[in-house]
């Protein structure tokens, strides 16, 4: 059976991979890292060191269909949201789920999900089968119809075929640890979580992602390489759709601040985040929190 750690950079699965080498031995686990191209160097540095270090076989999965996240905004006309956070399922949940079928065999995924991380989560089991959702149905409207559909139907038909000779099991070994015990578990392994966090980011997965705070934009604001990036993102996507989607969805900073009166350009959200008025209201998480509120928990730090 092939072990693999969701490891997306972030604390929580650094934590999970340590255990993983306690428990199986490096040797035997895998770590797995969505790439999605647009993440900080830093954490691709973090990433490689820490698997380097502990002497675990790294995946970098891909998704086949887009080159990076801004090539998946462009094609699809318009930056991801909270609302559709088609980035997840494009760069993350796709590519893990090709991998896993690759395989020709059982395997244990091991996902750093925390309860403590919101109300939602924490109704979440320990373990869980991986590929649950395929065997649940939800009710959909389309045009005004009310349906029944399949809660996951990616690659359905390959899925069922891998889940009658194979299982897929998922476990949450930090799941009842507070973010504290976290941290204090990477330390005690002689090792340092990603620096992103010392710099002030709460959260370590895209770099921005779609949902990030006003005070994470402040400091990208500050970081040349990352506050052109993100200009020049927009930028692509006015010039090659001639669309305009603006990377920050409308309503993340009033309305008086942006010229569009919707649209809120990524030049206007710098400027709104650092004045000194700015409202810096959503330093906190809001209820349910900001991570994939799917089973395939953990790839989205
Ligand atoms: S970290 Fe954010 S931007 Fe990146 S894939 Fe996840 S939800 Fe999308």
């Amino acid at each position: 059976m092939k072990i693999l750690v969701s490891f997306s950079g972030g604390k929580d699965s650094q934590a999970c991979l340590i255990k993983a080498v306690q428990e199986y031995g490096s040797d035997k686990i895998e770590a797995v890292f969505c790439d999605t191209g647009w993440e900080h160097p830093d954490t691709y540095k973090h990433v490689t060191g820490t698997c380097r270090k502990m002497r675990v076989k790294l995946v970098i999965l891909k998704s086949r269909k887009y080159t990076d996240f801004v090539d998946m905004a462009i094609k699809r006309s318009r930056f991801p949201s909270s609302q559709r956070r088609f980035c997840t399922s494009e760069l993350k949940i796709k590519p893990m789920i090709d991998y896993i079928l690759s395989l020709n065999e059982s395997c244990l995924i091991i996902q750093g999900v925390r309860a403590q991380e919101s109300e939602e989560r924490s109704k979440l089991p320990y373990e869980c089968n991986y590929f649950g959702e395929y065997h649940e149905r939800v009710k959909k409207t389309r045009k005004g119809k009310k349906i029944e559909v399949w809660k996951q139907d990616y690659r359905r038909k390959d899925v069922l075929k891998w889940c009658a000779q194979n299982d897929a099991s998922v476990s949450r070994p930090v799941f009842r640890w507070s973010g504290q015990n976290v941290i204090d578990y990477i330390l005690a392994a002689g090792q340092l979580p990603n620096p992103l966090y010392r710099k002030g980011f709460s959260r370590v997965g895209c770099y921005p992602c779609v949902m990030c705070r006003r005070l994470e934009v402040k400091l990208i604001s500050k970081d040349e390489w990352g506050a052109r990036r993100l200009m020049e993102a927009e930028q692509r996507m006015k010039m090659e759709t001639l669309k305009g989607s603006s990377f920050f969805a409308p309503g993340y900073i009033p309305v008086r601040f942006c010229k569009n009166k919707i649209y809120p350009t990524v030049q206007e959200v710098f400027d709104y985040v650092n004045r000194d008025d700015a409202g810096m209201e959503d330093m906190f998480e809001p209820e349910g929190g900001y991570t994939c509120m799917s089973l395939y928990h953990g790839l989205c730090e």
